[in-house]
């Protein structure tokens, strides 16, 4: 009898352990062939793109390990997928779904294609908690506000057996296949090999290094984390987010290690809620899948944004003279990540005082991210820039000044990333401009000269951001 071949497609669920789909086809075939597709029109941003690389690479050798490899190709998956399956052997496929527009419509049109050559296409959930047709309220529709949608979400989960799936019995497939290519060949790290090095420097990358982040944060942080979470001067959130967004680590596997570890339950249900906000982000993408490009509020169609590339370009670089906003900028180009507290500054400072598009932003965001998610970010964005489903009110603006004060009291995030404001009294930092110049030259500080004056005016652009909220709620 020939075996009974089966096709795991990987996407973003870049894991062996806890794989609902890869779990569930081991029991039906003989061999598994493990793929990858790089999909060349699917957009991804640089920051992306260099860690993609090195978790692939974790992946293949990790397949090593059980005498197979990961086999690689690139162009169009339909084109690819009806060429591999050439092969009257394979019988089964299996992927673990997406939630956006372009990976519905293609996985459709897949899924339809595979049934009508006669092979199994089955199909899983491993990359949210709950996947968002399931969270309904008691008319049937989905949650628009947070808050009842995690509770809905979490009672399922608590009423659910949870178990993770996992095997290591995997037999994957060890045979030549036409057009494979090396990881390499992807060429992922290219053109920016410099600042992608540079950020790959803060990360390890792969399964492994998921899990083992996760058992560090529940030891060593999550006993803080409801205080510590909102503190870019501190170190208690888990930055899990790119492992989680490329699937290094399952969603279900931080929940149910989470919900046994013995920290107490403010911290524990707050980190969740977290992770709830992350399915929340998905049941907004998949309920209203243009939210990526238009506002989900649509009286935002007629706000009048601003275009202005200087001060587009001076937000990017971090040299708006706002302490907060340019260390949370710099961040971001350090290592590819930026706390939440002050992701939410940065969006603010850039939609409401300089009245910039939110999709700028979260360009910006989707370029130098490591976690730069489609669901999270636009969410993210809409959040943040009042156009969101249950956004932060558009009045709700940001004062950057008492943002650093509250949450980096002492001025040591911002130093971290500006160390020219090392110099300057700590009630200052997050102000340098209310010195005078006696106090300047004090202190051998000079505005202008060792860090650059604000490029606008906090209250005025606080005023001007209402009154152009005021003429759209007319
Ligand atoms: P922790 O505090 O440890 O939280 C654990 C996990 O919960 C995170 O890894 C993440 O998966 C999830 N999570 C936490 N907060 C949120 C949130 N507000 N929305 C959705 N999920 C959340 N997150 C991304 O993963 N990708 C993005 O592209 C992204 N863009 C954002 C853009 C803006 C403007 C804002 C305000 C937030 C964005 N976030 C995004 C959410 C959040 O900032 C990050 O998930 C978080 O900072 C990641 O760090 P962490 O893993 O240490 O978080």
């Amino acid at each position: 009898m020939t075996d009974r071949i089966g096709i795991h497609w990987f996407r973003l669920d870049l894991r062996l352990n806890d794989n609902p789909a890869l779990y569930e086809l081991s029991k039906e075939v003989d061999k598994i062939i493990p793929i990858y597709i790089y999909e060349e029109n699917i957009e991804i941003g640089h920051a992306s793109k260099c860690w993609l690389e090195k978790s692939l690479e974790n992946l293949d050798n990790e397949l090593s390990k059980l005498d197979s490899k990961l086999y690689v190709f690139k162009g169009n998956p339909k084109k690819i997928i009806d060429i591999i399956v050439e092969d009257k052997n394979i019988s089964h496929f299996s992927w673990n779904r997406l939630y956006d527009k372009h990976s519905i419509l293609r996985d459709k049109e897949i899924k339809s294609s595979l049934n009508k050559k006669s092979i199994v296409c089955n199909t899983f959930n491993g990359y949210l908690l709950s996947e968002p047709w399931e969270i309904k309220n008691k008319s049937g529709n989905f949650f628009k506000v947070f808050t009842p949608f995690w509770k809905a979400n979490f009672e399922i989960l608590l009423n659910k057996k949870l178990s993770l799936s996992s095997s290591s019995k995997y037999n994957f497939y060890k045979k030549n296949i036409n057009s494979v290519l090396k990881i390499d060949e992807l060429k992922l790290n290219i053109p920016k090999k410099e600042w992608m090095n540079k950020i790959l420097s803060y990360w390890d990358i792969g399964e492994n290094a998921a899990k083992l982040k996760l058992k560090k944060f529940i030891n060593n942080k999550l006993y803080n984390y409801n205080i510590g979470r909102d503190r870019p001067d501190s170190d208690f959130t888990s930055k899990i987010s790119p492992h989680l967004h490329f699937g290094e680590i399952s969603p279900l596997r931080i929940f149910t290690e989470v919900m046994k570890s013995n920290i107490d339950e403010k911290n524990k249900t707050k980190y969740l809620s977290e992770i709830g906000w992350r399915d929340f982000s998905y049941n907004l993408l998949f309920n209203y899948p243009e939210m990526t490009d238009l506002p989900i509020q649509s009286k935002f169609e007629k706000f009048p944004w601003q275009r202005d590339k200087k001060n587009l370009i001076t937000w990017k670089e971090g040299k708006t003279g706002i302490p907060i906003v340019d260390a949370g900028m710099k961040e971001l180009y350090e290592m590819g990540w930026m706390h939440n507290r002050v992701r939410m500054i940065v969006g603010s400072f850039l939609t409401k005082n300089l009245l910039l598009h939110w999709k700028e932003g979260e360009r910006w965001f989707f370029d130098t991210l490591v976690d730069a998610d489609i669901g999270s970010n636009s969410a993210g964005w809409q959040w943040i820039a009042g156009s969101g489903a249950d956004a932060s009110p558009y009045f709700r603006i940001f004062n950057p000044i008492l943002q650093g004060k509250k949450f980096d009291p002492k001025g040591e995030y911002v130093k971290q990333f500006i160390p020219s404001l090392d110099k300057i009294p700590e009630k200052f930092i997050h102000s340098p401009w209310e010195m005078t110049v006696e106090e300047q030259k004090k202190y051998n500080f000079i505005l202008g000269r060792d860090y650059p004056k604000p490029i606008v005016d906090l209250s005025y652009t606080r005023k001007r951001a209402l009154e152009a909220f005021k003429k759209i709620s007319e």
